[in-house]
């Protein structure tokens, strides 16, 4: 009797697709060739089961068998599959996620190893015969060969490329591949750790065997890193892999370097920034085992270890470890899913933790390790806050601010003026009528990008010519109003003539060798300005900057989103934790209108964690997250009525539901976007389960109403922000 086949596709549909087996056997998790509609497709095997549903005799059989072996096996394929449960999306889609994309066709697997050469017959003979004469490049790197085959790498900075290629060429050398992993170098000794760091990393390494998940909080500058390093140096002596995670932005050359040379391993890296290939060659090499550290940003939590020790995610609040379109899933919490299910320890690690993990510590889910000092001789940097009420202010900055900046240049060390907004001003604005210029398909302001001369839209992307007069009333009264990165970075360079002035938001930095580079110039001495968005709080180490100037906080402390509070606290702490971090102490100064509100006043006062435990009480209070559960149905039309239809039949659908509660439909926060009308359903449960045990039959209701075809909906489950 054949088996049948259950075959996810990358098709958004919520089921798998049988086929009869083939004459070769597929095992589950293997990819195979299917033919589907008129073409064929690549699919995984998701199960194989003795008899289907359907009507075997019209079953079509599977094609070619891809992979002897599967690519997604035992735990990795288990905790995907709850994975597409618990998010509400299709398996299909959500295997083919986990693969890199030059793995998601029919492709043959690149092979294991490091590129290497050997000697022919033939170059032996060359040899022998001193056809290249001694001495030459290439009678030396035949002469490094006799000995066994070598990486390309050490051929070449033994003989240069050039001779390499030549005897490639002449074929007295080949192609073959080393199955070792190249110790990169011996390892470079650190500072000695301090009693905290020691001790934080001595909880985790005496963990033992077995899932233990740690929260280390840690002040920015107390030394983290090594924490992590000494962890992970433990973890390779056991000869296991270790898996670190980073946000978006952090994962630099700079970064990457560190840990090379610290541990002296290759490190697989796995970003967006990297091409199919060398994407795939890291993903192989973290599943085959021969990579020791895997070091990714959020999709790498995805990657199969064959040999797992540990996996740390730094900067464990960081927003970028959800993932917002599509399959909507949060990689620290799939972090601590896959920790379980491997029975390894797993360490989030932050200077601001989310109030989700300060609760788990609450609730004893997790064990609390903290460094509350800065490492070295560093100091915590000393706050201040500049009250903006009838102040004059130049650009957004007011006097106290300029003084702190031109005595900071005057002692050759550098400012880091941080706001967060690109653009040279958020609004332009008509002196004479009150026209604004707004996006005509969502209806908020434009942003003044001055020195390209357009407006634009920072949620759909519209742009539009500046004009040069007020479309409204002709007048040419039109007035650029607040200030964004670029025209404090004009200011400054204004105020402050022949200092070196630095932009770095999203702007400046388009395509990624442009950031990276940019990036990696920052440590840099010699007194300068840098201007900047979020993308300057994260993670850098900036041995010269002793000040940074907050331009506003005032938008995060009137925001409507309940995580508000969270992200506001979260970022001051994090770019003031970049001032004054060696041996130089910092200074931070905070622009407010507003400095008595409560929010600050806490976060002056008792600093992030004081903060962050009087957002816990109001979440609990409120019965917000994380003591709640959310799950977020948000929806699009072109038409009103058309949504409004669709809405009121997705919430009737939900019949009643015991344990949770839906409200709305309502407007979504941003009503209009790109042309589209938005409205949103929020679920709200006490308890997960009953939200689980919800979902599924709700939105297969939602998947056969009438309109579904003609909206654009999707569900997110713990959404990390409401719009
Ligand atoms: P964090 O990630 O916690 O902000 P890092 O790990 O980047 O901090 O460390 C901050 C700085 O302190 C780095 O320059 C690092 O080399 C230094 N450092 C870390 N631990 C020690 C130590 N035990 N002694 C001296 N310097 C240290
Ligand atoms: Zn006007
Ligand atoms: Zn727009």
């Amino acid at each position: 009797m054949t088996s049948i086949l259950r075959v996810a596709l990358p098709v958004p549909l919520h089921t798998l697709f049988d086929y009869r087996e083939g004459a070769a056997r597929a095992a589950v998790g293997s990819r195979v060739r299917v033919p589907f509609g008129r073409r064929e497709r690549v699919g995984i095997v998701a199960e194989r089961v003795d008899a289907s549903t359907l009507d075997e005799a019209r079953l079509k059989v599977a094609g070619e068998v891809l992979d002897e072996a599967p690519l997604l096996g035992g735990e990795l394929l288990a905790t995907l599959r709850w994975a597409a449960r618990y998010y509400q999306h299709p398996l299909g889609e959500v295997l083919f996620a986990a693969l890199p994309t030059s793995l998601r066709n029919a492709r043959a697997l690149p092979p294991g190893g490091i590129a290497a050469a050997e000697l022919t017959p033939a170059g032996a003979a060359a040899l022998a015969a001193a056809t290249p004469r001694r001495g030459t490049r290439i009678a030396s790197l035949l002469e490094a060969l006799v000995a066994g085959p070598l990486a390309t790498t050490r051929l070449d900075a033994l003989a240069g490329a050039a001779a390499r290629r030549n005897a490639l060429a002449r074929g007295w050398i080949a192609r073959c591949r080393l199955a070792t992993p190249a110790q990169a170098a011996a390892a470079s000794a650190g500072p000695p750790l301090n009693d905290a760091q020691r001790e934080a990393a001595q909880a985790v390494i005496g963990a033992g065997g077995g899932f233990a998940p740690f929260l280390l909080d840690g002040v920015t500058g107390s030394g983290k890193t090594e924490v992590y390093l000494e962890i992970i140096r433990d973890c390779l002596a056991r000869g296991r892999q270790a898996l670190v995670l980073v946000p978006e932005i952090a994962l630099t050359p700079q970064a990457l370097r560190r840990f090379r040379e610290r541990l002296g391993v290759d490190v697989a890296a796995l970003h967006s920034g990297l091409g199919e290939v060398e994407r795939a060659r890291a993903w192989l090499a973290a599943a085959r085992g021969e990579a020791p550290l895997v070091l990714g940003t959020r999709s790498a939590v995805l990657v199969p270890l064959a040999r797992p020790g540990v996996i740390i995610v730094d900067e464990e609040h960081d927003g970028s470890y959800k993932q917002q379109e599509g399959f909507r899933y949060h990689a620290r919490d799939l972090a601590l899913v896959r920790a379980k299910a491997l029975g390894i320890p797993v360490v989030l690690g932050s200077a601001t933790p989310s109030l989700e993990s300060l609760a788990n510590v609450e609730a004893k889910r997790y064990r609390l390790l903290r460094l509350d000092q800065r490492a070295g001789r560093a100091r915590p940097p000393t706050l201040q806050v500049v009250d903006l009420r009838r102040q004059r202010l130049q650009h957004g900055l007011a006097r106290p601010a300029l003084e702190a900046i031109a005595a900071c240049l005057a002692r050759d060390e550098q400012v880091l003026v941080f706001r967060n907004r690109r653009g040279y001003a958020p609004v332009l604005l008509c002196h004479d009528c009150g026209w604004s210029a707004r996006c005509p398909d969502c209806e908020r302001a434009l942003t003044l990008h001055k020195r390209e001369g357009r407006l634009r839209c920072h949620h759909c992307g519209h742009e539009e010519r500046v004009p040069a007069a007020c479309p409204s009333c002709s007048g040419l009264a039109l007035h650029a109003l607040g200030e964004g990165t670029e025209r404090l970075e004009d200011a400054l360079g204004a105020q402050f003539p022949g200092v070196p002035v630095v932009r770095v938001d999203r702007d400046t930095t388009r395509g990624r060798r442009l950031r990276d580079a940019l990036l990696d110039s920052l440590p840099e001495g010699g007194a300068r300005i840098l201007v900047g968005t979020q993308m300057l709080a994260k993670g850098h180490d900036l041995p010269h900057l002793t000040l940074v100037v907050v331009v506003g906080v005032d938008e995060g402390l009137y925001s409507v989103d309940f995580r508000a509070g969270e992200r506001l606290g979260q970022l001051v702490v994090q770019v003031a934790g970049r001032a004054g971090r060696a041996d130089r102490p910092g200074s931070v100064i905070l622009q407010t209108h507003d400095p008595a509100h409560p929010l600050l006043e806490v976060l002056l006062n008792g600093g992030y964690r004081a903060l962050a435990s009087r957002l816990l009480q109001e979440r609990r209070d409120a019965g917000l997250p994380p003591f709640v559960q959310f799950a977020l149905l948000r929806a699009e039309a072109p038409q009103q009525d058309l949504l409004d239809r669709f809405m009121r039949a997705a919430a009737a659908a939900a019949g009643r539901a015991s344990g949770v509660n839906l409200h709305g439909p309502l407007a979504a926060p941003m009503p209009r976007r790109a042309g589209a009308w938005r409205a949103q359903i929020l679920v709200e449960a006490g308890e997960r389960a009953p939200l689980q045990a919800f979902l599924p039959a709700w939105l297969d209701a939602v998947r056969t109403l009438p309109d579904e075809r003609r909206v654009r909906w999707s569900i997110d489950v713990d959404p990390v922000d409401l719009y």
